[in-house]
């Protein structure tokens, strides 16, 4: 049955990083997303793609057991071309052609109003804002977003993060929101919005957990391979909420596992372009580097 429903954008990505080149790649948050979340539950996802949107995309998606029943097909795909320098932990946009995420209309199959754990992933926060209207009575929810929606949907932003359970973040994009320097208060600032909680996702330095009276820092993996981050931020928050959709146990120490699990995913997500780590990744690299983490952290 599915666990997890998951709105964010399924992307054609041009990504160049001190590493190699990919044009048109297989991307987008909601595609990150769900690849991770397939590890622990049954994602669906809601989205749109145009028609020139290869159809052994959609095979590789299907094959990980996601449902696409919410996945339009209209017009041209969403295209993002970013790039990197050798700090990796700050994605540089090109260019981003919205396309047929422009005129996108939200709809939810009926089969999914249900579903109780609820990703809203990287994409326009209205959208966001339409899926949070059309489901029912939801358990749990995770937002996301990107400098791009911060800088022009501010309030529609304000307005998500008012409705949600945890908000993910980027170390950079707190800054911004919240128009501080320091990671601390921009936490504070996110939980009195009604967030009952803060992930401040610090690249390869790893991810914060902020509650109201508590915080917790979990590692990111020491790296020794790395191509590509893109889609960490999505792939952290696509396992973070599937380990929870999983286990169904929101205490703060489970919370804190889910992190980790997080870290995990993303991790392994850097060592190749595209989705090309995340299709061929077990359940056992996942655990493996899971208890290397656990080492790491001893003291
Ligand atoms: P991240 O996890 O932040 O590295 O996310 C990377 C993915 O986000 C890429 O595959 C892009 O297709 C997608 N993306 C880039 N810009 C946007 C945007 N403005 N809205 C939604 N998704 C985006």
């Amino acid at each position: 049955m599915n666990d997890v429903l998951i709105i964010g954008t399924v992307a054609l990505d041009t990504i160049e990083t001190p590493f190699g080149k990919v044009e048109k790649a297989l991307g987008g948050s909601a595609t990150y997303a769900s690849f991770a979340a397939s590890f622990f539950s049954n994602p669906s996802i809601i989205s749109v793609v145009g028609d020139d949107f290869p159809k052994g995309y959609i095979n590789l998606i299907k094959k990980r057991n996601i449902d696409v029943e919410g996945l339009k097909i209209t017009g041209r795909t969403f295209h993002w071309e970013g790039f990197y320098e050798y700090d990796m932990n700050e994605a540089k946009t090109r260019k981003t052609e919205l396309n047929s995420l422009e005129d996108f209309k939200v709809e939810v199959p009926e089969k999914y109003k249900n579903i109780k754990y609820i990703f809203l992933a990287n994409i326009d926060p209205e959208h966001q804002l339409q899926v949070l209207k059309r489901i029912n009575k939801p358990d749990f929810v995770v937002l996301d977003t990107m400098n791009f929606w911060i800088n022009n949907k501010k309030d529609a932003l304000l307005k998500v993060i008012k409705k949600v359970d945890v908000l993910l973040l980027n170390d950079g994009e707190a800054r911004q929101l919240f128009k501080t320097a320091n990671l601390v208060n921009a936490a504070n600032q996110a939980l009195s919005l009604g967030p009952k909680a803060v992930i401040i996702k610090k690249g390869e330095h790893g991810a914060l957990l902020f509650t109201k009276n508590k915080h917790f820092s979990a590692p990111g993996y020491p790296l020794e391979n790395i191509k590509d981050p893109t889609g960490c931020g999505d792939s952290f928050g696509g396992a973070f909420i599937g380990y929870l959709a999983k286990t169904k146990d929101l205490s703060e120490s489970n919370l804190r596992k889910a992190v980790v699990y997080g870290s995990v995913v993303a991790s392994h997500n850097a060592e190749d372009f595209s989705l090309n780590r995340l299709k061929d990744m077990t359940m056992n690299d996942i655990e493996k580097r899971y208890k290397e983490l656990q080492d790491i952290r001893e003291f």
